[in-house]
This record gives structure tokens, C-alpha cells and sequence, in this order.
């Protein structure tokens, strides 16, 4: 038996997380910047005892993911929008990945309902021996009866200590995967539901970076991002925003920034759009995988 599950650590990072995906609620209103409302939880993050386990991304409309803020990102959340905010907190390692969407657009009341209903239908697929088939059908099947499309290119994933994605992506669509969860396997739930398509790409300058390998750099400004995001991060992501405590200059930043990626040394993440410009809702949390079902770790309740 696998065993990804840090117990008393795992839970409280995942309480902190529920709450927290309340709370932010009364924080997402159209005309509040994102930059603020990502700086709010990760900030509470830690003052509710746990650590970021990733910048906090707060998607707008057809964006879907990894929309972390950039230094001096002045756009706000715009009028008639559907926003997720996705957030991670970990304790030791042990990491509760969840989001939820808040809607202010009443014609899109319908794709918030989907990804909830979807969300539903992959907790109650989640089972020792559940193939990746399986959870993808009963998923895709809650969606279509929405007329809408999942994301296809974007999946859950088995988490383990320090690592956000271990390896096994639970699909969110009709597939013909045989491979099968296991007891003590830790998951992240996370049906997207769109009007568009359902196909992401990269879209945008990229707000979250994570260590692949650590290797000597001479440029000393890539030097200390190494060494001080390692120190606090391992190989946990961490936001661009972060490390202007680092290097007051813009310029030497991005330029180590950039050095560092193409050395193959940091993994950039860029936004995530929905390719033909469809509305996008997300609902997510993470469960234990047990015999007969699931342990609720933490995020949006369904
Ligand atoms: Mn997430
Ligand atoms: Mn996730």
C-alpha cells in the first residue's frame, strides 16, 4: 500500500484550506485587483499555521489556471466575470490543492453548476482499484448533461510530500486509461467545465516558477534566487511576484529569470487560456484514496 498521507499535518493543512476557500469569497468582487486577493491568502496562509504549497492563481473568464499575479500586476477582477481561485496550502510537505469559482455572471450560473455536479460524480468514483477510465466517464457524463465540454488537456493528479503533481493525472473525460488508484494514494480533484471547446495552452508572462534541478549558476542574481527558494521551497512552486525581496532591480531579475529557465534549471508556468476564448469554472479538493471510498483532506465540499 502506498501511503502519501501525513495524518494529523495533512488534515490541518486541508481545514486551513477549506476555510480559507470561504473566506476569499468576500474578497473576490469585481474591481478588486488579483494581485490583492493572492497576497490575502497567501498571507493567511501562514497566519492560519500552514505554508503556501503554490502561488495563489486567481483565473479570470477564459483563463483557467496559473494566473498568479505579476509584481505590479495592476488588472482587476472585471465586472460580469466567473473567477477561480485556486490555492494550495502544505504542512511538512503534506499538501491540500483545492478552488473554488466565484461567479458574477448569471448566464453562467450553469457551468459553475457543472463543475460542482462534476466534482461530486469524481468523489463518489474514488475507490481503491477506480480506474483512470472510469472516474473520466461518470466526470464527463455529469458535464455533458450540461451541454458543456470539460477541459481536456487539464486533469487531477496524485500528490506526494513536497510534490504537487506525483505522476497519475485522473482525467476529466471519457478515456480508456486502465490504470487504477490505490489505498493511501492522496489525489486532487479538479473537473474544469467551459462553453468553449475545452482545450488550454499557454498564454502569457509566466507568475509561477519551481526548481527542477539545482546546478551552480554564475550570475549571482540567479544565485541568490536559487539559494533562497530552495532554502524555503524545495522544489515547491514559488511566484515571480515573491522574489523582488530578492533583487530590487526589474531588470537583473528577469534577466537571471531568464537565464535560469533556459539552463533547464527553473520550470516556468505560464497562464493557462482556453484556446477559443470559453468561459471556464473549476471546483476542487483533495482526498485520501481509500478501500471502499475516500477521506476528505480538504477544499470545496460537495
Ligand atoms: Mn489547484
Ligand atoms: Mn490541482
Amino acid at each position: 500500500m502506498v501511503s502519501d498521507y501525513g495524518g494529523q499535518d495533512h488534515d490541518k493543512a486541508g481545514e486551513i484550506a477549506t476555510q480559507l476557500l470561504k473566506r476569499v469569497k468576500d474578497r473576490v468582487k469585481p474591481g478588486v485587483k488579483l494581485i490583492d486577493i493572492a497576497a490575502w491568502v497567501e498571507e493567511e496562509t501562514t497566519a492560519m499555521g500552514g505554508q503556501p504549497a503554490f502561488p495563489c492563481s486567481v483565473a479570470v473568464n477564459d483563463y483557467a489556471a496559473h494566473y498568479a499575479p505579476l509584481f505590479g500586476d495592476e488588472s482587476v477582477i472585471p465586472a460580469n466575470s466567473m473567477v477561480k481561485v485556486d490555492l494550495g496550502v502544505h504542512i511538512n510537505g503534506y499538501i491540500c490543492d483545492c478552488a473554488t469559482t466565484l461567479n458574477f455572471n448569471d448566464k453562467l450560473a450553469y457551468l459553475e453548476r457543472a463543475s460542482t455536479d462534476a466534482l461530486k460524480a469524481a468523489v463518489d468514483s474514488i475507490r481503491a482499484g477506480a480506474t483512470i477510465s472510469e472516474i473520466g466517464r461518470n466526470v464527463h457524463e455529469s458535464i455533458r448533461k450540461y451541454n458543456a465540454n470539460p477541459i481536456f488537456n487539464l486533469s487531477g493528479h496524485t500528490m506526494s510530500p513536497y510534490t504537487v503533481h506525483a505522476g497519475l493525472s485522473i482525467l476529466n473525460h471519457d478515456n480508456p486509461s486502465t490504470a487504477m488508484l490505490e489505498e493511501g494514494m492522496v489525489v486532487a480533484l479538479e473537473p474544469f467545465t467551459t462553453n468553449g471547446k475545452g482545450y488550454v495552452s499557454d498564454h502569457g508572462n509566466p507568475g509561477i516558477y519551481a526548481i527542477s534541478e539545482v546546478r551552480n549558476v554564475r550570475n549571482p542574481v540567479g544565485r541568490k534566487i536559487l539559494t533562497r527558494m530552495f532554502g524555503e521551497r524545495k522544489t515547491l512552486p514559488f511566484a515571480e511576484r515573491w522574489l523582488h525581496s530578492i533583487e530590487g532591480s526589474r531588470l537583473a531579475l528577469s534577466s537571471a529569470i531568464r537565464e535560469l529557465v533556459s539552463a533547464g534549471i527553473l520550470d516556468s508556468y505560464p497562464p493557462l487560456r482556453e484556446n477559443s476564448g470559453g468561459m471556464v469554472s473549476q471546483h476542487e479538493c483533495t482526498v485520501l484514496v481509500e478501500k471502499n471510498g475516500c477521506h476528505f483532506i480538504g477544499g470545496y465540499e460537495v
